[in-house]
């Protein structure tokens, strides 16, 4: 999708010509070019990509990342992938085309509370479970539709 083989290859490039030559200086142009590029097409991507969920979705929900945690394991990485400009797009799409996003809590147990009477149903909590019967209400829940409205 992005041109990473490019800057590389433009950064061993600029790493092989003189110190103050111009060549150096040209391969040093080079190398911004190639991130500009490699920033706008992610940038137009990411706006693409943020249009096309608010057109089709009236609700997006987010769960949220746990950003510390991420960057302490994968480093700078989390950032160059652009995770959280994506959001901020998603956030000004979603702001012109009245989609309403919102952030869940990844340890939020959308899928295991009834959403008539709150009740926390651990046994739910395996994905092959389709369908429920809430002990304490007897109410009959759909696992998508029940996750749903809890949210
Ligand atoms: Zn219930």
């Amino acid at each position: 999708m992005l041109n990473i083989k490019n800057i590389r290859k433009k950064c061993r490039n600029l790493s092989r010509k003189k110190e103050g030559s111009r060549n150096r200086n040209r391969a040093r142009k080079e190398l911004a070019r190639a991130y500009r590029k490699t920033n706008n097409q992610r940038k137009d991507f990411h706006f693409k990509t943020a249009r096309r969920l608010c057109e089709e979705y009236a609700v997006i929900c987010l769960e949220t990342l746990n950003m510390k945690g991420m960057a302490r394991r994968w480093g700078r990485k989390v950032h160059s992938l652009g995770f959280y400009s994506f959001v901020e797009i998603l956030k000004y799409e979603a702001m012109k085309l009245g989609t309403q996003i919102i952030f869940v809590d990844r340890y939020f147990p959308s899928s295991q509370l009834c959403s008539v009477c709150g009740y926390k149903n651990p046994a739910v909590k395996d994905l092959k479970i389709r369908e429920w019967e809430c002990p304490n209400c007897h109410t009959r829940h759909d696992r998508d539709k029940n996750a749903a409205k809890n949210i």
